[in-house]
């Protein structure tokens, strides 16, 4: 079994108790849930419940944008750090952001300044991107001379924004497939797809900006998946309720329809 840390830490009591809270001090109806596609089935079918949408890193943005389009508040979850590098992209007003730290009542906030925002981000993070530093960016500058450097936006602000770009998985694979054979790029996400990179593009340099493992994602193997694929539907079945199901499914469509 393979899980995310990141996933983990947005548990479906969590977002219930969040939800009620939210639904006392902003009102049933009047905000859009907006969840990472890494998150649980059961947290997406919670989010599908309230009119919410799933959203990937490539297009956190526009999901943000049509539900603040539609005069709704958003509750952007679970990784802080995508949520707050999607509100800096698309140039919010600093007012209207909180936090909700998820053990706290209130997400920790005072329940009287929260009426006030409109766009909330869960605190929780993913550690294989938040491991990179400024420090990481200035020491690959310093070794490798005119890199081009890109990371993911699960990464800490202050080092998207010193790095030369940031995008999705999708994104870095373009960066780096685009880019003029000869070019050192240095990339900052999970060491398996820059060690596929690598293999690939063998007329560049791509390098890491840091080691950063992920063990769940190391336990996903060629053979292994190989093994779950000829098996189906009996290896590695997940049972879900339909109301999981149901739910989890109409804020994946949300995401298609709003996306196109
Ligand atoms: S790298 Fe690992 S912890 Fe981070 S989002 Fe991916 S699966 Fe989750």
């Amino acid at each position: 079994f393979s899980g995310c840390a990141m996933a983990d830490m947005a548990e479906s009591e969590d977002v219930i108790r969040a939800f009620s809270q939210l639904d006392e001090i902003w009102g049933k109806g009047s905000y859009s849930p907006v969840v990472y596609m890494n998150s649980s089935a059961e947290v997406k079918s919670l989010v599908g419940m309230r009119d919410g949408v799933v959203c990937t890193s490539s297009n956190a943005d526009r999901i943000v944008s049509y539900a603040l389009s539609k005069g709704k508040k958003v509750i952007f979850l679970p990784d802080e750090f995508l949520g707050y590098n999607t509100f800096v992209k698309m140039g919010l007003d600093r007012s209207i952001l909180a936090y909700w730290d998820y053990p706290e009542s209130f997400g920790g906030n005072n329940p009287n300044d929260l009426k006030r925002k409109s766009y909330v981000i869960w605190k929780g993070y993913c550690h294989v991107h938040t491991n990179f530093s400024i420090e990481d960016i200035e020491n690959a500058r310093r070794r490798f001379e005119n890199c081009r450097i890109v990371v993911h936006p699960e990464c800490k602000p202050d080092v998207v924004q010193s790095a030369d770009a940031s995008g999705s998985t999708e994104f870095i694979v373009n960066y780096v497939k685009n880019a003029i054979p000869g070019t050192t790029v240095v990339v900052g996400t999970e060491l398996n797809l820059i060690r596929r990179l690598a293999e690939e593009f063998k007329d560049r340099t791509i390098v890491e900006l840091k080691r950063s493992m992920c063990p769940n994602m190391f336990k996903i193997t060629l053979s292994k998946l190989r093994n779950t694929l000829v098996n189906l539907p009996d290896l590695n079945r997940v049972e879900l309720s339909s109301e999981v199901k149901e739910y989890s499914r109409l804020a994946l469509k949300r995401m298609l329809e709003i996306v196109g």
